[in-house]
């Protein structure tokens, strides 16, 4: 097919105006000529005869008149094994086969080695039928069985012609040739190619999110779990501890493969990405976590286009790896920085602004992003997941501002950090009254959680929560009133609301023993922190009451930093069943 070209017309910053000789699509990808280089740019908008294109990187030297050739798709990724343990850019350059953190202009490296060997085994065979996102087979990327799939963008039934016996192929060999209805002949390799602003389909259904994803942290899977598949969001100022709870999350939730987009403010941020996370030590192998991790990062001096592409990136990644099956947590930091990409975007197309001159669009585009992820029934019957948390860090904390209120309506949790709390050093600072997470209304997860927990564990759950309501409610009366000024009732609510924020609460993410609370641990804290709480007790004074329940509080803390059922905590344990056993 002829490509359609263009000369350029007009040049603003990343902006530029292509006078075009034939058709082009929005989002389409095309490629400008400087000197010896050529530029990627994005169709944004098309009028006419000219077409709006906005480029990936610098404009500097570009010239009016200069050659442009569009290539007939949108940005696309490639998708294939040995993405993970590897770092990329918005564009999926790779960013280990670069010099330093940047680019040169023009240049594009390639996101997959195309030479490497794997070991395939078929898992189809000649005569079967399949189509898109149908396993072919399987090679093994680091311990986990990675499908070699029928390409999602092939649209209909095939025929399996010939597949590859088990053995050593390169990425680039052809794997299985397929013939489609009209009998002509498709070559299959280990890699595909995909438009990341388009969701990959190939499942048979998406239902609705139906267990939780463990996270060993205790504010989420006690308080505020998270489905698997689930969409969450972080918002919090700055220093309030979002990346913390983040790298937390990808650490001990239950995924198999993680995608973590970094969108920094500063290449500093995004480079503490790069020295933090190979440096994480998976629990679940005792390796690196770096081996079923994928970084796609971007950074403030990186151009507008680029920025705006990762997250899409990263999801089209995530997708690709639940097609295969598995359980993908994806992480993104924060997401405030693509919007500020979308804004600067649209603020240069003099586009008609929204709030705060986001585009009118934002709260749809990023409820689009949102939709995107979501617990999968395969074809074949099995399942796999995209569960997605993103961070949001409103300037000056301000929860109404619009990337934080349109995110609000596209995530079903809700883990507000709070200043107080972080100046406090209240760790994690998620905010136990503000936040939530709507999953604890399905009916579907209250039964699998009462299942897997407590037959009345929701339940429970609920009552610790009211208790941490009536103890901030007791907090305000008494700081209005004074510590004599108030009835016993009050000191009794306040300090039961401080024993479940600092045993359920606060985690202390640099423990190596708090850090990683299994869901057994956390149905037994809570079981006895609320037995704690049911058991009556009279106090003549309130200092009585405060020497009481800081006296439950430390030896508690005790039983948090040490491992579970193991000496050391009965011990604790021992000391406390006394005390309540004790009372009057
Ligand atoms: P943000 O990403 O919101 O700017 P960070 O995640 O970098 O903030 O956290 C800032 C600091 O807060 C951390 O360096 C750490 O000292 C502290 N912190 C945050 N969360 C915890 C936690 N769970 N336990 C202990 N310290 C924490
Ligand atoms: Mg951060």
């Amino acid at each position: 097919m002829e490509k359609t070209t263009g000369k350029v017309a007009g040049i603003i910053s990343n902006l530029v105006t292509v006078h075009v000789d034939g058709p082009v699509a929005q989002n389409e990808i095309c490629y400008i000529t400087v000197g010896s280089s050529r530029l990627m740019a994005e169709v944004i908008k098309v009028n006419g005869e000219n077409a709006s294109v906005q480029v990936y990187e610098s404009t500097r030297g570009l010239k009016v008149g200069a050659e442009v050739v569009f290539e007939g798709h949108m940005l696309e990724v490639a998708l294939g094994p040995g993405l993970l343990s590897n770092n990329y850019d918005g564009l999926q350059n790779n960013l280990a086969t670069m010099k330093g953190v940047f680019l040169e202009r023009g240049e594009y490296t390639s996101p997959i080695d195309m030479e490497k060997e794997w070991e395939f085994t078929p898992l189809a065979k000649p005569g079967d039928t399949v189509v898109a996102a149908d396993w072919l087979g399987e090679v093994k990327e680091g311990w986990l069985p990675h499908k070699i799939m029928v390409p999602f963008s092939f649209k209909g039934e095939y025929k399996v012609k010939s597949i590859k016996e088990s053995g050593k192929y390169k990425a680039s060999e052809t794997i299985a040739l397929l013939t489609d209805a009209k009998g002509e002949e498709h070559a299959v390799t280990m890699v595909q190619r995909w438009p990341v602003k388009v969701a990959v389909g190939g499942y048979r259904e998406k239902p609705r999110p139906n267990r939780i994803m463990e996270t060993g942290v205790r504010c989420i899977d006690t308080y505020n779990p998270i489905a698997e598949g689930g969409t969450g969001f972080i918002p919090g100022p700055f220093g309030c501890g979002k990346t913390v709870l983040q790298h937390a999350i990808a650490k001990q939730g239950e995924a198999d493969v993680i995608i973590m987009a970094a969108c920094g403010e500063r290449a500093n941020e995004v480079v503490e990405i790069f020295a933090e996370f190979p440096e994480l030590i998976d629990p679940r192998t005792g390796r690196s976590l770096m081996e079923r991790t994928t970084i796609v990062c971007n950074t403030s001096n990186m151009p507008v286009a680029a920025r705006e592409a990762s997250v899409y990136t990263a999801m089209t990644i995530g997708e690709y790896y639940r097609a295969m099956g598995l359980k993908v947590l994806l992480l993104a930091d924060s997401t405030s920085r693509w919007a500020q990409a979308l804004r600067e975007m649209s603020n240069r197309m003099e586009e008609l602004p929204g709030a705060d001159a986001f585009p009118v669009d934002l709260s749809a585009i990023i409820s689009g992003f949102y939709a995107r992820a979501g617990i999968v029934e395969l074809n074949n019957g099995k399942t796999g997941s995209v569960t997605f948390i993103g961070t949001v860090s409103p300037a000056g904390g301000n929860l109404k501002e619009p990337v934080t209120e349109s995110t609000k309506k596209a995530a079903r949790c809700f883990y507000a950090l709070s200043q107080n709390r972080a100046d406090r050093k209240r760790y994690p600072a998620v905010d136990p009254i503000d936040s939530y997470s709507k999953y604890l209304e399905y009916p579907e997860i209250i039964e699998y959680l009462n299942n897997r927990m407590d037959k009345d564990w929701v339940e429970s759950v609920n009552k610790a929560k009211n208790i941490t309501l009536r103890g901030k409610e007791a907090f305000e009366q008494i700081n209005i009133l004074g510590d004599d000024g108030v009835p016993m009732e009050y000191h009794l609510q306040y300090w039961k609301s401080e024993l479940i924020d600092f045993i359920i609460l606060q985690q202390d993410a640099f423990d190596t023993i708090d850090c990683n609370t299994p869901m057994e641990r956390q149905k037994y804290m809570l079981k006895k922190v609320l037995e704690v709480c049911d058991k009556q007790v009279e106090f003549d004074n309130f200092e009585e009451c405060t020497a009481y329940y800081k006296n439950i509080i430390n030896i508690m803390r005790q039983m948090n930093y040490s491992p579970f059922e193991s000496e050391e905590f009965n011990k604790y344990l021992g000391q406390l069943n006394k005390i309540i056993e004790n009372d009057n």
